[in-house]
């Protein structure tokens, strides 16, 4: 995608501070961290979102992700990790190219994310599961 930020990191065209790349991964930190080392993973061709990456190529990416956590882990002592993926504008979305965020946490860190909860929603559980029918 021409108009794309991280197409324009994936060809060297805007400036990254790369992690780690593979054949169909690219991994960079945040220009907006949130903590030290936070990370973005994303396929190196464009998808916005979830709703369109290919299932093989959101298994390379997760892949990685799974690498890098266990490398940052190991190599950096972390406490916690939190893995945030946001889809579409409700979803929170900013950067219209999948991407995974690794956020290395720990105790005392200052960062916070809650959800608020609404217990009265279980009432809808059967409800809920009779409307989907998963098949593989
Ligand atoms: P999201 O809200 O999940 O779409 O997150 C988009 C993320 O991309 C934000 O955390 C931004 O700080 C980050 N971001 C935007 N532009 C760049 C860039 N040029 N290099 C690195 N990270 C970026
Ligand atoms: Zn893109």
């Amino acid at each position: 995608m021409s108009n794309c930020i991280f197409c324009e990191i994936v060809r060297g065209q805007a400036p990254s501070w790369k992690v780690y790349e593979n054949e169909w991964v690219y991994a960079f930190l945040d220009i907006n961290p949130v903590s030290r080392y936070h990370t973005l993973v994303i396929p190196k061709r464009h998808y916005v979102n979830i709703f369109d990456v290919p299932d093989e190529e959101l298994r390379e990416v997760i892949s990685v992700v799974g690498k890098l956590a266990k490398y940052y882990k190991a190599e950096l002592k972390l406490e916690g990790l939190q893995v945030i993926n946001n889809n579409g504008r409700p979803g929170q979305q900013d950067v219209f190219h999948i991407h995974y965020h690794l956020i290395p946490r720990s105790i005392g860190d200052g960062q916070n994310i809650r959800w608020k909860t609404f217990s009265r929603w279980r009432a809808d559980f059967d409800q809920m599961l009779k409307q989907i029918d998963i098949v593989d």
